[in-house]
């Protein structure tokens, strides 16, 4: 049993709750990032918003390690899923397929969704993270099956499938901003010196022929979900360099190129090319090969909400099971074999117990170390490193645009410290002209995370502003007197850093394995890349190898 002797009579009880809240920082405020929506304006801009994130308190509270009241009760559940991101309910909605029902969710948030969390206001719904996933890959059955099962495949034409037009990016989908003007497309052309040219195609050939490349056990070089690639050692062997030092290898030397693949890795993985290994870079061009009747391969699906979309369909089924505003905090081995897992309810502020025969942990690495301080899994928590992001949902009223393509979808300025920004309004059926909201990312990749990390928690509303308003007058001159509000959202660990020797390690193999068959784990940071199909993949392993075990 976890924690201390607490309700000893009503004026004690008060004390020392009101201290323990005091302590977790629910008091105070001291912690100021959490997912309530506080306005702040800024006299310097003339702008208001809201500096938001994952709930900073419960963060502390594991950390921590602060003693909880004791619980009151334990009750029984069979199967347990910690974290309702995207691992989690793929996990639920597997064990609901096969026939399970006793399984509960825990998430420690207000709301479920993990890092395809959304938000909206009065003009349109945005994501607040992930934000469009590709087709499929054709030879990913669950994954096609589960579009299916949602209306994103609405039936297949011969072999391919046909996907729903409304969820495919709307025309105009990507444009860049080099030279003075907004080029179609974000491998960067217009005024690119031939011989750079070159090189890019040197590049995109290369990636294309290891996309249709096979290893020696007939897999694959690289696929999705990344386990069911090839184990040929002559590439695994890619995982031991970093992307830098193999492009430096084979002589690509173009700025622009060189720009176009630290943009890539930023985008997927918060990371330049000198932080993810050769073989994370190369999968990232060499792995989607998804071809549709009625799309261009790798084409895009998107929401007004992002990946809150189709995480919201994930959770459909699955209401009964969920519980929000419940931090697990710790698990413990009992006599009778099963495990007592203490969970701390943010909203009542009481402790329970759940003894469950299974459990499914779902949330990252670095939560897991907390959890399990009773259990000996021997591997090197310090290998997982996580890339923090900002987001920043701006609302205007204009966007002073340069010449060139119109806005698109998605829109990326050449040797800006962001990613650019996405128009959630794109995909509005009903598209206004006159007010926009932009979905703009910045991955706080300059310094290494940690360090990152702290500064982007100790930051203020209008230093955030400070930060995103000049790059933000570089794209549209003008910009900041149209715009209403910005509401930023802080990643602390946004993704899985998939550095060099980490994916293809024994550490990540070893990470993978249940714990005596009773503690299984899921999520996107054990496949080594935090993309939707393979945190979708993690929840159904896991979730197998839960049926398996029970029967
Ligand atoms: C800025 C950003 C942009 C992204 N863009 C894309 C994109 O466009 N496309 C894409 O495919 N992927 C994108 N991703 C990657 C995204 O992380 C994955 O697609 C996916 O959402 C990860 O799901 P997950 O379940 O692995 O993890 P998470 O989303 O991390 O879910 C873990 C859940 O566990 C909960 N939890 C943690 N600890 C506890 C505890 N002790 N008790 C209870 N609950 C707990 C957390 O609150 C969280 O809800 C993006 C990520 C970020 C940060």
């Amino acid at each position: 049993m976890s924690g201390q002797m607490f309700y000893k009579d009503e004026f004690s009880a008060y004390l020392k709750r009101r201290s323990f809240l005091l302590r977790i920082g629910l008091i105070t405020g001291g912690i100021f990032l959490n997912s309530c929506y506080k306005k702040i304006r800024s006299a310097k801009y003339n702008i208001q918003g809201a500096l938001q994130g994952p709930d900073a308190n419960a963060g502390h509270l594991l950390r921590d390690k602060l003693k909880l009241p004791s619980a009151k009760n334990t009750r029984k559940v069979k199967t347990l899923i910690v974290g309702s991101g995207i691992s989690g309910l793929s996990a639920g909605r597997w064990l609901k397929k096969n026939g399970e029902t006793d399984f509960e969710i825990l998430e420690l948030e207000k709301h479920i969704g993990g890092n395809s969390y959304f938000g909206s206001n009065k003009i349109a719904s945005y994501p607040l993270g992930a934000h469009y996933i590709t087709i499929a890959n054709n030879d990913d059955a669950l994954l096609i099956d589960f579009l299916k099962e949602i209306d994103v495949i609405t039936h297949f034409e011969g072999q391919l499938p046909y996907y729903n037009d409304y969820y495919l990016t709307f025309d105009p989908e990507e444009r860049l901003l080099i030279n003075g003007a907004w080029q179609e497309g974000l491998i960067p052309d217009f005024g690119v010196p031939i011989a750079d040219k070159k090189e890019v195609r040197r590049f995109l050939a290369e990636v294309d022929q290891l996309k249709n490349t096979r290893g020696n056990d007939g897999k694959f070089l690289f696929n999705i979900p990344l386990n069911s690639s090839s184990t040929d050692e002559n590439y695994r062997k890619l995982d031991k360099i970093t992307f830098e030092a193999y492009l430096k290898e084979k002589g690509y030397r173009s700025k622009y190129l060189l720009w176009y693949l630290n943009y890539a890795c930023k985008d997927d993985y918060g990371q330049k090319i000198s932080h993810v290994s050769a073989w994370a870079g190369l999968h990232y061009f060499a792995s989607r090969r998804g071809m549709a009747a009625n799309a261009a391969q790798n084409a895009i699906l998107t929401w007004p909400e992002g990946n809150g979309w189709i995480m919201k369909k994930l959770a459909e089924q699955l209401k009964a099971h969920i519980k929000t505003s419940n931090l697990c905090y710790e698990l413990k081995p009992i006599s009778n074999g099963n495990t007592l897992v203490t969970v701390w309810n943010t909203k009542t502020q009481l402790t329970e117990n759940i003894e469950v025969e299974k459990i499914i942990l779902c949330a990252p690495q670095f939560v897991n170390n907390r959890l399990l301080e009773n259990f000996n899994r021997n591997i090197d928590y310090k290998a997982f490193n996580y890339s923090p992001w900002l987001i920043a949902n701006i609302t205007t009223n204009e966007l002073p645009e340069s010449k060139g393509v119109s806005l698109c979808w998605d829109n990326v300025a050449y040797n800006t410290s962001s990613v650019g920004y996405v128009n959630a309004a794109q995909q509005h059926l009903n598209l206004s002209e006159d007010k926009k909201v932009i979905t703009y990312y910045l991955p706080l990749c300059d310094f290494e995370p940690a360090i990152a990390r702290l500064a982007a928690y100790s930051r203020n509303y209008e230093q955030w502003l400070d930060i995103v308003i000049p790059e933000l007058e570089v794209i549209h001159p003008g910009i900041t007197k149209a715009i209403e509000t910005i509401d930023f959202w802080v990643w602390g660990h946004g993704m899985i850093t998939p550095a060099k020797d980490f994916i293809w390690s024994k550490n990540l193999e070893k990470a993978k394995l249940p714990i005596d068959n009773k503690i299984f784990f899921a999520h996107s940071d054990l496949s080594g890349v935090s993309i939707f199909e393979e945190a979708f993949h993690q929840g159904i392993n896991a979730a197998k190898q839960v049926i398996n075990a029970t029967s």
